[in-house]
């Protein structure tokens, strides 16, 4: 794994990369540069871990797919300033990549916010796409259907089967090649530890 390899290839892309050794470090870092703003955070077990949602809340308006929203916040949701999810995968070529059930997460990180943030474990980092992509799928997805309790094959033995369950949570696969056109910024903050799947 090399860590500055992947910082590079990103910015190369389009896409803010900055290298932080702790999760602490990482979380002061994004509480400097967000004040003020309507941020929306994707279910993410890193983000949760580090505690973002409680330290960001104290200066901006935060909206949090774990936390029970009213329709009225729902609404306001979409009209987020600053999206913040993690990945499920993140390939040395610069290359981010998630797996999403309902595909909020995925559609808050393509279109419409002044700046998308991405907190990324070291242990989402792979060597290029197809690993990324294997890594999404074969390791986070079962992963996640078994932290969230759910019917799938994968919650048994944590294989996919590529399932055609009514729970399935691998329905939509995004892969930021660059900076979208359509978000004002894009940041990865890459972490030097482990966080989330
Ligand atoms: S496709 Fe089905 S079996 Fe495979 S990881 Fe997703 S939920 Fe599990």
């Amino acid at each position: 794994m090399n860590t500055e390899k992947v910082i590079e290839n990103l910015r190369a892309r389009g896409i803010e990369a900055e290298y932080y050794e702790s999760p602490q470090q990482a979380l002061d870092a994004l509480c400097a540069e967000i004040c003020g703003k309507r941020v929306v955070m994707g279910g993410s077990v890193t983000l949760r871990d580090m505690g973002v949602f409680e330290a960001l809340k104290e200066h901006n308006d935060v909206y949090w797919h774990w936390v029970e929203r009213s329709p009225e916040q729902r609404q306001i949701e979409c009209r987020a300033q600053v999206y913040m999810a993690s990945a499920n995968a993140l390939a040395e070529t610069g290359e981010i990549v998630n797996i999403d059930g309902t595909g909020n997460r995925v559609s808050g990180t393509m279109y419409g916010v002044e700046c998308v943030y991405y907190v990324v474990g070291v242990n989402k980092i792979t060597p290029d796409l197809p690993s990324a992509i294997e890594r999404a799928r074969h390791t986070a997805a079962p992963l996640n259907a078994k932290r969230l309790g759910l019917s799938t094959p994968c919650t048994v033995d944590g294989k996919c089967r590529d399932c055609r369950s009514g729970q399935r949570i691998c329905n939509v696969l995004s892969v930021t090649m660059g900076k979208p056109g359509g978000v004002g910024r894009c940041k990865v903050l890459l972490v030097g530890q482990p966080l989330g799947y």
